[in-house]
């Protein structure tokens, strides 16, 4: 966080350089436009000047015109001498109404300079102007004259005068006309393009005839009179020093500046004016002011929205502290919680590990005891005689082999929870496996009346051919437990890389509410009495167990009243749909040791040659003592003959018990568990060939 406010100050940074860069340039701008704002404020000035010398010239043109018409009219018309006062007052007052505002007075003067005829009164003032110097040139001979500024001797007032000579041989008079200079400087106020400024009309000595003069420097400034040397009083005497020039030129003296512009046609006159330098770079100097103050309101602007970003941003610092905080804290709850959690599931597993283990210990230690109670209860038969202690052996030899069973099922789920079976997985043939459970599953199916049938496929599996046994046959022994009198059937389906082996009987089913339940450990539906008898419900949670340590997946459908189809699908090896291989893949087969407990050897012949067909290799012994020997030296499965009796002698019940087998008598001998199979005769010979392959 502290990086990001870091970038977000330099982002300001970086945007206040740029503003001042701009500001900067700006100001360089404004600075160069300076100069051109000057220039194109003085050329304004000068066309100014320019305009009112114009129209001074072309005022004074028409003065001319009109003084010009009159001396021609007076010198054709003549007589004017011999008018009366109020002819010639008259005649001059008609001439001025042609509206001419720059003339005061038309006068007419004789030949000695006395007034004769006036336009503003009919008996004008007694006056006299031979010694004015534009009279005495006319006097002299000139044909016109200009004179001024002076004093006028009617009005008091300062004006400037025209003059014509009358008469043409002689000098007869003058006439005259006495300019307004009010009426020149209203209009040069009236077009001035300041309000601060001073604009004279001065003539070749440079006395002022008329001046128009802003209020605000006259006050602090020499007062100026018509006459004054403009040079003396304008701009408080700093063109003192200027020389007189006719010509039109500009001048600068301290913080004045100051234009000269010749009235045309009239060489005795120019216009002068005199403005403050400051006004000349006022409107640059507010652009720049509005410049400098925009510039300073946009740093302004960013210097604030700086500062509030950068609060939000140290706000959001302190809420990304905290939600960091309170982020680590929840992972430290959550660490804690999932340790807690650990340590309470390896203690459940270790538990867990403790009772399979238990189980496991348990169930192992509690076979030795139960095999000797077997061999006990063997005796126990053979020495009862009495019909009734007889049945109650038979029952407890009954309750001791289910017993047995349920200490084998034990042992199996705790071998399968203490997780220490790894699979053996090996390439087999489903027929090997179907034929197997076959031989095993034939005899107790038979004793339930059930028909059980096997459809096999061939398909080679790569699997742990025990389990996938063990699992089966429980599927297989529950279908028959559960179908008396009914038909199991045990196939295999193709699925896409997959076989699916199916269990199905048409035997209680099983009602929707208990098909997940049943796969639980020690769950049964209908034996709510816990006969031992009926298992312990540990068949399905075997299965289960197996067939995830497989990789394979159990399914059921079933329905109360209508069979179970219990399903299995395994993996197959990839396109390999085969030729049987069973020579290859069933395990070898143990030798047969053919033994006739009654001594009658040739009672042997017809089953040794029936088990040969069958594959096996036989061995006769000579001797129980040879039997022995050959049972201590090889994996032989020992089948006795005992034909004759129904006694069997102690040497070959221990036999029996030390080495599990295939015990054969006569038909009706009712004979105890000897630790192997019994079957009567008369034998059919695909039980005992099955018996024989469950014996491997
Ligand atoms: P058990 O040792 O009791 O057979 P299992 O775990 O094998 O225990 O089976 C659990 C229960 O599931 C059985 O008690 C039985 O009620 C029911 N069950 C299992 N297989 C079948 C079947 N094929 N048909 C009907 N019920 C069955």
């Amino acid at each position: 966080m502290a990086q990001k406010i870091f970038s977000g100050s330099s982002a300001l940074v970086v945007a206040g350089l740029a503003v001042l860069m701009l500001t900067g340039i700006l100001a360089l701008d404004q600075y160069f436009s300076r100069e051109k704002a000057y220039a194109l404020n003085l050329r304004h000035i000068e066309q100014n000047d320019r305009m009112f010398a114009e129209h001074v010239g072309r005022s004074l043109d028409s003065v001319d015109i009109l003084l010009d018409e009159m001396r021609i009219a007076l010198q054709e018309g003549g007589g004017w001498q011999h008018w009366s006062a109020a002819t010639g007052h008259q005649s001059l007052k008609t001439r001025l109404s042609r509206s001419l505002p720059q003339v005061r007075h038309l006068l007419i003067f004789d030949a000695d300079g006395n007034q004769r005829h006036t336009s503003f009164a009919e008996a004008p003032p007694q006056i006299n102007i031979r010694d004015r110097p534009y009279f005495v040139s006319l006097a002299r001979g000139a044909e016109r004259a200009d004179y001024g500024p002076y004093v006028g001797r009617n009005s008091n007032l300062p004006t400037y005068a025209l003059a014509r000579r009358l008469g043409r041989d002689s000098f007869e008079g003058a006439l005259v006309v006495a300019l307004e200079p009010v009426y020149f400087e209203e209009f040069c106020r009236s077009s001035r393009p300041y309000g601060d400024f001073e604009t004279a009309l001065v003539n070749a000595e440079g006395r002022i005839v008329t001046l128009c003069r802003s209020l605000n420097t006259a006050d602090d400034q020499l007062p100026a009179r018509a006459g004054d040397d403009y040079r003396q009083v304008l701009a408080g005497g700093a063109f003192a020093t200027l020389p007189l020039n006719m010509n039109r030129s500009t001048h600068e003296s301290g913080s004045f500046v100051a234009t000269t512009e010749p009235v045309p046609g009239h060489s005795n006159l120019r216009v002068i004016n005199i403005t403050p330098r400051a006004l000349l770079t006022q409107e640059w100097r507010q652009q720049a002011w509005r410049t400098a103050l925009l510039s300073g309101l946009a740093l302004l602007t960013l210097l604030v929205a700086g500062l509030l970003i950068r609060r939000q941003l140290q706000q959001l610092a302190v809420v990304t502290h905290e939600l960091r905080r309170s982020h680590e804290t929840l992972e430290l709850r959550v660490e804690n919680a999932t340790r807690e959690l650990e340590t309470r599931r390896n203690e459940a597993l270790r538990l867990a590990d403790a009772k399979a283990r238990f189980f496991a210990a348990a169930s192992h230690d509690l076979r030795q005891p139960l095999h000797a109670l077997q061999l006990f209860l063997a005796d126990l038969t053979r020495v009862t005689n009495d019909p009734e202690q007889k049945v109650l052996v038979e029952r407890i030899e009954s309750a001791s082999r289910s017993i047995a069973g349920q200490l084998r099922s034990l042992l199996d789920i705790s071998r399968l929870d203490m997780a220490n079976i790894t699979p053996e997985r090996k390439h087999v043939a489903l027929q090997t496996l179907f034929s197997q459970l076959a031989d095993t599953y034939t005899v107790p199916a038979e004793a339930r009346g059930v028909r059980l049938l096997f459809r096999p496929r061939e398909v080679l599996l790569e699997t742990d051919p025990a389990l996938l046994t063990r699992l089966l046959g429980n599927l297989i022994d529950n279908a028959i437990k559960f179908s008396p009198k009914g038909t199991v059937l045990v196939s295999a389906r193709w699925r896409r890389n997959a076989v699916r082996i199916e269990v199905r009987d048409n035997g209680a089913g099983i009602p929707p509410e208990h098909q997940t339940e049943i796969f639980d450990e020690f769950f049964q539906i209908e034996n709510r009495a816990r006969d031992p008898n009926a298992g312990l419900g540990l068949g399905l949670a075997i299965a289960h167990r197996i067939a995830r340590l497989l990789g394979a997946n159990i399914s059921l459908r079933s329905a109360k009243g209508h069979g179970s189809v219990f399903a299995l699908t395994l993996p197959v090896v990839a396109g390999k749909v085969m030729a049987p291989v069973v020579a290859q893949e069933s395990p070898a087969i143990p030798p047969l040791l053919l033994l006739d407990a009654g001594g009658r050897w040739e009672n042997t012949d017809d089953l040794a040659e029936r088990a040969r067909r069958w594959g096996y290799e036989v061995i006769v012994p000579n001797t129980i003592s040879d039997a022995w020997r050959a049972l201590d030296d090889s994996r032989c499965i020992p089948v006795i003959l005992h034909t004759e009796s129904c006694q069997l002698s102690a040497e070959y019940q221990s036999l029996l018990h030390r080495h599990p087998g295939v015990l054969i008598t006569a038909a009706g001998c009712n004979m105890p568990e000897q630790g192997a199979y019994h079957l009567s005769e008369p034998v059919k010979p695909a039980r005992l060939r099955a018996l024989l392959r469950s014996l491997h």
